[in-house]
């Protein structure tokens, strides 16, 4: 009898000691939202967003609104650091005001580019924003470039100018082009100049003016760039 007693004893102890083993590994496994901090798609990727224009070069004008390129083209820019962020990338602003990165001068134009290229130095990707216009008020929806004979290149703008067609929805779709820019073809890292729209198209002049749209363009940039990455790495 005694015996029984102690050995059931013993299995009582045995199960609580189980038990509290059970529930504390619980406890220790739970971690709150605001605790969990998985890295992004984009850790380690340091991304170069160059608003461009600023400064005395406005760039194109908003047909019916007069609103400059360079201010919509720095919204955007700021959204989309965010977008990036939020994604774990670091980013690098060629500029954060209204404001030309060249002294008044000679070759002022050529200065500021060349300066936008240098501010890319430690940078994974290089991605230039603008808004086109044309003559012809029918043009629209977005468009990416790249220096030909650029591989990389051509594969980062074949995913962002996918990934800006399937999330904007543009009336006719365009496809990534060629495009001779010395901000391009002066840079060492895969780089492309997106255009998100024509600001002398009425409807997407409207669109590109809305914080809305632009989170939209930020985002659809943001996913375009991890398409690539999944690409350039054969994931
Ligand atoms: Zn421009």
């Amino acid at each position: 009898m005694g015996k029984k007693v102690l050995w059931l004893g013993g299995l009582l102890l045995c199960a609580v000691a189980v038990f509290m083993v059970v529930t504390h590994q619980g406890k220790d496994v739970i971690v709150t939202e605001n605790e969990r901090k998985l890295p992004g798609p984009l850790a380690g990727v340091t991304v170069c967003v160059d608003p461009g224009h600023g400064g005395y070069d406005g760039g194109a004008v908003g047909r019916d609104s007069g609103e400059l390129e360079k201010a919509i083209n720095l919204q955007l820019g700021k959204a989309l650091e965010t977008a990036l962020k939020a994604q774990g990338a670091d980013v690098i602003l060629t500029r954060e005001k209204d404001i030309a990165l060249s002294d008044p001068g000679a070759e002022r134009k050529r200065r500021d580019l060349k300066a936008r290229v240098d501010a890319a130095q430690g940078a994974d990707v290089f991605l230039s924003l603008h808004m086109n216009e044309y003559p012809d008020r029918a043009q629209s929806g977005p468009q990416v470039f790249y220096t030909a004979d650029d591989a990389q290149s051509r594969l980062l703008a074949g995913a962002i100018q996918q990934s800006m067609n399937a999330n904007l929805a543009p009336m006719r779709p365009r496809s990534a082009h060629t495009g001779d820019y010395y901000v391009l073809r002066e840079q060492s890292l895969p780089a492309v100049l997106i255009e998100c729209g024509f600001l002398s198209n009425a409807e997407e002049e409207q669109k590109l003016l809305s914080a809305d749209y632009q989170q939209l363009c930020a985002q659809s940039i943001v996913n375009g760039l991890i398409e690539y990455l999944h690409l350039a790495n054969g994931a």
